[in-house]
C-alpha cells in the first residue's frame, strides 16, 4: 500500500475513533495504536510523520528490526510489544529502542523477567509499563490468563515488580464475537475484570486501560469502553505471509 493511502487511512480511522468517544458512555478517551507486523519501516514512519506516537508489533524480530531503523528519524516513538512473550526473548523486548509498553503479560513468571530485565536496560528511565492480557473467551488456543485470576495477576505486579507499572488490561477475544453484531461478550468481560482490580485495590478503574479492539470491532470495543485500540489491516492494508 502506498504511503499515501496509509496516511489517508490514518485519518480516516482517527476521526471514527473521535467520533466513537464521543458517543460512548463507558470511556472519555481512546488511544490508537497502529499495528505493523509485516509491514514495512517506511510505512510507520509515514504515520509517525502525520503525529501518530503508538505502534504495535508481534513478533520480536521485527520489533527489533523496525526499531532500530527508525530509532533516530522516530526518536518520540512509542512501541507496544503485542505478541505472546516467550521467557528467552524478553531481554530483547526490553533493549529495543523506544518500547513503551508490554500488552501481553498472562503470568508471575513473565511479570518477574521483565521486572529485572527492564532494572538493567531502563534503569534510568520510568517503569515499564505493563497490561495483563486476559483470555476472555476461554478458548484454549488463545493467550492470556483467565478472567477470574486477571485482577491477582494484576496486584502482583502492583506489590512486587518496582520497574514495571501495572497499566491495565488487554484482550484479543474471539474470532467469532468480533463478527457477529452487537455487544461483544469479550469486552465486556474485560470490562468486568478491571472493575473487579478496582474493587479489590481501591483503586479508580478508569486510572488504567482496557486494551480491546481490532480493525474489524474497534467501534465496538469503544462502545464498551476501550481506551486502547489495536488496528493493523485497517491502517496498512492485508498481510501477507510468505510461504514456510
Ligand atoms: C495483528 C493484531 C492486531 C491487529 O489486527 P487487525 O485485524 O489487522 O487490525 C491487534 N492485536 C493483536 C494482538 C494482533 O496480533
Amino acid at each position: 500500500m502506498s504511503v499515501e493511502i496509509v496516511q489517508r487511512n490514518l485519518l480516516n480511522i482517527l476521526e471514527a475513533v473521535a467520533e466513537a468517544v464521543a458517543a460512548s458512555s463507558a470511556t472519555k478517551r481512546c488511544r490508537f495504536v497502529a499495528v505493523g507486523k509485516t509491514k514495512p519501516a517506511d510505512l510507520i514512519e509515514a504515520c509517525y510523520s502525520q503525529g501518530q506516537r503508538h505502534f504495535g508489533e508481534n513478533y520480536v524480530q521485527e520489533l527489533e528490526e523496525k526499531s532500530a531503523t527508525l530509532a533516530e528519524k522516530c526518536a518520540d516513538i512509542r512501541w507496544h510489544f503485542i505478541g505472546q512473550v516467550q521467557s528467552n526473548k524478553i531481554g530483547k523486548i526490553c533493549s529495543s529502542p523506544g518500547i513503551w509498553c508490554i500488552e501481553t503479560v498472562e503470568n508471575e513468571k513473565h511479570a518477574r523477567l521483565f521486572d529485572k530485565e527492564w532494572s538493567k536496560h531502563g534503569a534510568t528511565s520510568s517503569p515499564l509499563r505493563v497490561l495483563v492480557q486476559v483470555n476472555t473467551s476461554g478458548e484454549e488456543n488463545k493467550g492470556g490468563i483467565a478472567v477470574g485470576e486477571a485482577p491477582k495477576l494484576a496486584e502482583f505486579i502492583q506489590t512486587n515488580c518496582q520497574n514495571l507499572k501495572f497499566d491495565g488490561f488487554m484482550t484479543i477475544g474471539s474470532f467469532d464475537h468480533s463478527h457477529t453484531d452487537g455487544r461483544n461478550p469479550d469486552f465486556d468481560n474485560l470490562f468486568r475484570v478491571r472493575e473487579q482490580w478496582a474493587t479489590m485495590t481501591g483503586e479508580p478503574a478508569d486510572s488504567v486501560e482496557l486494551s480491546m479492539g481490532m480493525s474489524d470491532d474497534f467501534l465496538q470495543a469503544i462502545q464498551q469502553g476501550a481506551t486502547s485500540v489495536r488496528v493493523g489491516s485497517k491502517l496498512f492494508g492485508a498481510r501477507v505471509y510468505k510461504n514456510k
